[in-house]
């Protein structure tokens, strides 16, 4: 560990980086190559954010993980960077040296990460199936596990609230690393720069009464569409959850909580249509024969090729459909019923039948400061920046600043270019501020 640890769990660091998405592993990456000591602190048992559950990347239809892969591997790597990962960030205050100091909890494994190897003996033995929210919940994993086999780090762990105790993992352990014992830990982490990376959340399926509220089996949401179109996905192919059947017909639905006032987010989430004509290329491609509609309020295609990328869908026979739709019913012929307000020609309220429906939900905030960290959310509950159009990466706490989706919903093109841009606004004021 190449951070300064003293006997009360103090580790100083030149800046702390607080997600490990895309835009925290490009921030972190230019500030070590820049020879700054970094912490990164991440909540989820691996880095690599979104993007690493991402099937492939418009415009381009470049694999996700192939990109984002070297990405984590080179910040784990990287002799300046120091990777905390399960952790939960408890508060950022400022000490009279006018550090930050930051209070983490490491959340117990209940695996020793010092010992654990990755072998996966514990996983092989454990003897629970449960959903696996990783593969969109369409496929199993055991009660102890890797989060998935290019998570970083490769460490297991334990799902306490349904582990039997049974004692196979343990037995099988060639490290003894399984410790049922394990506690959470406090630790501080000093640091004179931040970067808050914390991204997003998609607003949960459960929030949509008028679809359905997670209780339609054939409505999913879009990230578990990417699951389902990824190469090492739940099914190796695309089928829908209640039957296993290759679906005929699939509609994606645009807005389906995005600017709706009676959700609560009056804001577009900027990447839902993009993401969708991806998809929607992507199940052409998988499924030859289906019939794919998009059903939109407004196409909105802003970025360098996206245009294109659209035009592309439409001539591979996606169909496009102007209408909000209002209300998802499940049908006893194993349909999803669907019902519209079409903006077309024929105009009107209609309805329409497809085997299967996803839903582009609103994106959300990832992390809410309120009450840990004296910086501004804006309305929409994202970090607010005090110059959005001079300097988008500034915050109104000074040496505390924003990268990707944690000021609001983006593309992963504008997410590495902000990152770039948190990172140096650090280095600057780390020059400014001297270092550690
Ligand atoms: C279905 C879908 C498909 C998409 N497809 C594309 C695409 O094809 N092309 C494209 O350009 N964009 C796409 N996007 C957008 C893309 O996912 C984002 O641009 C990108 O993920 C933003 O990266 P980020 O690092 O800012 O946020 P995230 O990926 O959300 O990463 C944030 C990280 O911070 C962590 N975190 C949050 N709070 C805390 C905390 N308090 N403490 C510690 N860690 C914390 C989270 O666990 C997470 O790992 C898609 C989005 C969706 C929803």
């Amino acid at each position: 560990m190449n951070a300064e640890k003293s006997t009360m769990q103090i580790f100083k660091f030149d800046a702390i980086v607080i997600g490990g998405g895309i835009a925290g592993l490009q921030s972190s990456l230019d500030l070590a190559d820049q020879g700054f000591k970094v912490a990164v602190v991440e909540r989820d048992a691996t880095i690599g954010g979104k993007m690493i559950r991402l099937s492939k990347v418009f415009p381009t239809l470049d694999c996700s993980s192939c990109i984002t892969t070297p990405k984590m591997a080179a910040a784990a790597h990287h002799e300046n960077i120091t990777i905390f990962t399960f952790c939960e960030l408890e508060s950022i205050e400022r000490n009279t040296d006018n550090h930050f100091v930051v209070r983490i909890t490491q959340k117990p494994r209940y695996v020793d990460q010092d010992k654990c190897i990755g072998c996966r003996k514990c996983e092989y033995v454990c003897p629970i199936y449960l959903p696996d929210s990783e593969q969109g919940g369409f496929s199993a994993r055991k009660a102890i596990y890797v989060p998935f086999s290019n998570a970083v780090p490769q460490i297991a762990l334990r799902d306490p609230e349904n582990c039997l105790l049974c004692g196979k993992c343990e037995k099988v352990c060639p490290t003894r690393a399984v410790d049922f014992f394990q506690e959470p830990e406090e630790f501080i982490v000093e640091s004179r720069a931040a970067i808050l990376a914390t991204g997003f959340e998609m607003m949960p399926l459960e929030k949509n009464v008028q679809y359905g509220s997670g209780q339609i089996p054939d409505v999913i949401t879009a990230l578990q569409m990417e699951r389902l179109l990824a190469p090492h996905g739940p099914y190796n192919r695309v089928l829908r959850p209640s039957d296993g059947m290759e679906p005929e017909s699939v509609a994606f639905i645009q807005c389906a909580g995005s600017r709706d006032k009676s959700l609560g987010l009056s804001y577009c989430s900027r990447v839902c249509c993009m993401y969708s004509i991806k998809q929607a290329m992507l199940l052409s491609g998988a499924l030859p024969l289906a019939d794919i509609t998009v059903y939109y309020m407004d196409i909105r295609a802003y970025g360098k090729g996206y245009e294109q990328f659209f035009q592309n869908s439409a001539a591979m026979g996606v169909q496009f459909v102007k209408g909000k739709v209002a209300f998802l019913n499940g049908s006893d012929g194993g349909k999803v019923k669907l019902r519209y307000e079409s903006q077309e020609k024929d105009g009107g309220v209609q309805t329409a039948e497809h085997d299967l429906v996803v839903l582009s939900l609103g994106l959300l905030p990832g992390w809410n400061p309120d009450g840990k960290c004296g910086v501004s959310p804006a309305s929409d509950g994202f970090i607010s920046t005090v110059l959005p159009k001079s300097a988008p990466a500034l915050t109104d706490m000074e040496g505390l600043f924003v990268a990707g989706a944690a000021s609001g919903p983006k593309d992963i093109v504008d997410t590495i270019v902000e990152a770039g841009a948190a990172a140096m606004e650090a280095s600057n004021y780390l020059g400014r501020t001297g270092r550690s």
